[in-house]
């Protein structure tokens, strides 16, 4: 088996030196004792603990240093990060919004963001951040399930995006515009307000309520196979994991420089994009750019970052870029180096041991677990292409499939696989403080997430003989297109809008950057014609609809495989698309 060793100075250094020592002396009881608390027992807040903590004991240091698409730095010390963010706590109160409502953000990577998903969570509300790259339907499909109160977004996001659809919204009574309050609609216009001129008028000085480690804190929507998107729901509690598995697997603590680069939009962007780095009192870089490859170099070596955690496609992305791209900058400082969201390829790791000076640190997590379970760690061998091993606190099993891909379940039971290298269902024993507690008006899809008291991820692993994990494959249809959870039937859904189309199936299309793209397949109603015009016109439909999650391919097929019950096979689709084998086609509709 190949590993990659680690120099003995990382070794050393490194903040979980032992990783089997660790595990067996881990406890949540201690990991909780970090935190420090609301004052006089009042609970556990998780913005207190990010912010409000350090601001009374390390204010001058620099919470939030952010670079601007203008090449502008602005650095945020923490005592006026506490500030910002209570008048953002005051500002809601003065709307009249009470605490359990649920404030959404469709926001770019800017300062605002920052502030109103901590001085929401301040205020005892539940924060919803939605990627804003999406387009009006994925918006109004989780503003609407999550009947969020309050919208946080820009005048530009807000015409192209919810406008069209604020119909479908009674819920939203108010959406608060970011910018200049000259440029969007005046005050007092009906649900508009300015944010600059709420956060002028509000008090900086906040006094966060008790708050149970119970109160739900954020909401988090993820896809299925089927259905509408599921709401995670994550409470208070949960910052006590995003605090202790930063230290494990990122090796992360308060001198550290650390860039996260995914967006608040999903969950890795808020779990480790805003919460944990500030528990710790680090220095987070919130670069307000996209990717670009040049860029991204100069930021980790002018901002001297030393702990980097990004994605497989951005780093399939730099590998293409070029081997000497990276050895034209210093990038001295970057002790850690860590990836998430997709499997990463070992060529990836081994190229990043070279060309960054550290290889790279796979780890697996998924928006129910709330923060990494498995990983890779900065003192430990790596064995490129795995994610590595179980943080300490964290038990986990490869289960036996049944006929349908899941866990089976036996007299109301599991049974883990036996043989080293089979593949299973990846279970973790319930348990650790950042575990969803309930999808959001989904009951039953929640209760049958679990079983024999583990919890059910849907990823399909191998276990090699020495306790390291391999990812094999999803056990259901959702795809993962740049590191982004696609559920193909809100895709399927829109597509089956257009006049033109009878019926849509979607499938994820190996890509050798983005793991997966989007790819549609539709059968057309009669009248129709399959020409290169209406192939254009269904492709920008769905972009125009929704945004990034759009299919980037689409094939008129007269012939979608449906089971005898009627159900596409998508399946099926995905095996003809890349020539394999079919598979057991005893249920496939034939005639
Ligand atoms: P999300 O809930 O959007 O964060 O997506 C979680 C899913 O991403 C997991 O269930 C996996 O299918 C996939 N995933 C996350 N991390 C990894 C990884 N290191 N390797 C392979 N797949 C991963």
């Amino acid at each position: 088996m190949e590993t990659i060793v680690k120099p003995d100075p990382v070794r050393r250094g490194a903040r979980m030196p032992d990783y089997a020592a660790a595990c067996r002396t881990f406890s949540w009881a201690e990991a909780r004792a970090q935190m420090s608390g609301l004052p006089d027992g009042r609970g556990l807040n998780i913005a207190h603990e990010a912010v409000d903590r350090h601001a009374e004991t390390r204010g001058t240091a620099v919470a939030l240093r952010i670079l601007g698409r203008d090449g502008a730095t602005t650095d945020i010390t923490y005592a006026d990060l506490r500030r910002r963010t209570s008048r953002f706590a005051n500002a809601l109160g003065m709307l009249g919004v009470t605490r359990g409502e649920r404030v959404f953000t469709l926001l770019p990577r800017t300062l605002d963001l920052y502030v109103a998903a901590l001085g929401t969570l301040k205020a005892g509300c539940v924060l919803s951040p939605l990627f804003s790259a999406f387009g009006p339907e994925p918006v109004a499909e989780r503003l609407r399930l999550g009947e969020g109160c309050v919208l946080v977004t820009t005048p530009r996001l807000y015409e192209r995006r919810v406008r069209p659809v604020r119909d479908g919204l009674p819920a939203l009574r108010h959406v608060l515009l970011t910018g200049d309050p000259a440029a969007g609609p005046d005050d007092g216009d009906e649900g508009f307000s300015s944010l600059a001129h709420l956060l002028e008028a509000a008090d900086d000085a906040f006094a966060i309520p008790p708050t149970d480690p119970e109160d739900t804190a954020l909401l988090h929507f993820t896809s299925g196979t089927t259905g509408r998107p599921k709401g995670a729901v994550h409470v208070h509690e949960a910052v006590v994991a995003h605090h202790a598995t930063a230290t494990a697997a990122l090796d992360l603590g308060a001198d550290d420089v650390f860039w996260c680069t995914a967006d608040p939009g999903w969950v890795t962007g808020t779990s480790y994009g805003i919460v944990a780095p500030l528990t710790h009192g680090a220095t987070l870089l919130v670069d307000e750019g996209d990717f670009d490859a040049e860029r991204w170099y100069r930021v980790l070596a002018d901002q001297r970052v030393t702990v980097w955690y990004t994605a497989p496609t951005a780093l399939r992305m730099l590998l293409r870029h070029g081997t000497d791209a990276a050895a034209r900058h210093d990038l001295s400082a970057l002790r850690h180096v860590a990836s998430v969201g997709e499997p990463l390829n070992a060529e990836v790791v081994r190229w990043s041991a070279e060309a960054l000076g550290t290889p790279v640190h796979d780890n697996w997590w998924q928006t129910e677990t709330g923060a990494i379970m498995i990983s890779n760690f900065a003192a430990e061998d790596i064995r490129p292409g795995s994610m590595g091993r179980p943080l300490p606190g964290i038990e986990a099993a490869v289960l036996e499939r049944g006929p349908d891909g899941r866990a089976l379940r036996v007299d109301g039971g599991v049974r883990e696989v036996v043989d080293p290298g089979t593949d299973g269902e990846l279970a973790l024993r319930v348990g650790w403080p950042s575990l969803f507690r309930g999808y959001l008006d989904q009951e039953e899809r929640y209760a049958a997430s679990f079983a024999d008291g583990w919890y059910l991820t849907g990823d399909v692993v191998r276990r090699d003989a020495d306790g390291w994990f391999w990812f094999a494959g999803r056990a259901d249809d959702v795809i993962k297109t740049a590191g982004h959870l696609v559920g193909p039937f809100e895709v399927e859904s829109v597509l089956m809008a257009h006049p033109a189309v009878a019926e849509a199936a979607v499938i994820g299309k190996p890509d050798p950057v983005a793991g997966e793209l989007v790819k549609a397949f539709v059968t057309l109603r009669p009248g129709w014609e399959p020409d290169a015009a209406l192939h254009d016109e269904l492709l920008g439909f769905a972009r125009r609809r929704l945004g990034s999650v759009a299919p980037k391919e689409l094939t008129v097929d007269p012939h979608l495989p449906h089971t005898r019950s009627g159900k596409i096979l998508r399946r099926l689709l995905k095996a003809r698309e890349l020539g394999l084998p079919e598979g057991d086609l005893s249920t496939v509709e034939t005639s």
